[in-house]
């Protein structure tokens, strides 16, 4: 099932989409949270409403889609230098050698972050010249837990999407801690649904990619992820509880803009293609000065 939020007015519903329809929600839950927290029993509801051939269907062409979760309760979780590939390029640009992490490194964007499917990521030199790309595996808790070991660690995802943690590292390499570099806004698009788990029984085997203007600078596949999710989740949920609704990105391959010779940034007027295979493209574009 894949799961939006999606504009109607001025107002805000939920939806699924079945091929190019678009299925309202809005009787089982008013948005993502509630019908997550409503756990498999509201789940089930769901899967009868979308079954029916009497429910109402719209177009989803047309359709404006919103980021699935427009505003997270806390702070969006994610990983950094997941993939060996760019822990290699990030210490060659600071000159260093590569040591891969022991332990996975973890720090959060602030929720004011969010951005959504064709959203425009704000552009002020001003404030960063340095906006960067990277293309993430992101998933979200669906019921709470503390201590989750790995074998059951899955159990506890309600769904993926795509996350294009968009990065300003003229401001993250001048302070010592990540959130600041990371929790610009709109800096945080993710979407542009969530895919229940059971259309991805393997969420370690799907290739990644991000376009700008068109051109891949990233294609990697998440069986080269550093720490798997079930490592993530049990690191996190190791004396910090995990609830309904988190979400956690789990870092990203090589090809950023930072590694390139020469380094490479954004500008005004990219479009930015975030892909990954059985999840679809999540599109931005970088906004004017
Ligand atoms: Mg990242």
């Amino acid at each position: 099932m894949r799961l939006v939020t999606f504009r109607d007015g001025a107002a805000q519903k939920i939806g699924a989409v079945q091929g190019d329809m678009l299925v309202d929600l809005s009787e089982l839950a008013p948005d993502m949270l509630t019908l997550i927290d409503g756990g498999p029993a509201l789940l089930d509801r769901l899967w009868e409403l979308v079954a029916r051939d009497t429910t109402a269907r719209m177009p989803l062409e047309g359709v404006t889609l919103l980021a699935p979760i427009p505003r997270p309760r806390k702070n969006m979780m994610c990983l950094g230098l997941n993939y060996a590939s760019h822990a290699a390029e990030s210490a060659r640009f600071r000159g260093r050698p590569t040591v891969l992490p022991e332990y996975p490194v973890v720090f959060t964007k602030a929720v004011s972050a969010v951005n959504h499917p064709d959203g425009v990521i704000p552009y002020d030199p001003q404030v960063s010249a340095e906006i960067d790309w990277e293309v993430e595996l992101a998933f979200v808790i669906g019921r709470a837990g503390k201590q989750i070991s790995r074998d059951v660690a899955l159990e506890y995802v309600f769904g993926y999407t795509i996350f294009n943690d968009i990065s300003a590292r003229d401001i993250q390499n001048r302070h010592k801690q990540f959130f600041l570099g990371k929790s610009l806004d709109g800096t945080a698009p993710f979407g542009p649904w969530l895919v229940t788990p059971d259309e991805l029984p393997d969420p370690h085997a799907l290739g990644l990619r991000l376009r700008v203007n068109g051109i891949t600078r990233q294609d990697a596949n998440t069986c080269d992820l550093i720490f798997k999710i079930p490592d993530i989740i049990a690191t996190l949920s190791n004396g910090m509880t995990l609830e309904p609704g988190d979400i956690i990105a789990t870092g990203t391959p090589s090809g950023v803009g930072m590694g390139m010779q020469p380094p490479t940034y954004l500008q005004p007027g990219d479009t930015l293609e975030a892909e990954i295979d059985g999840i679809g493209v999540l599109r931005n574009t970088v906004g004017g000065r």
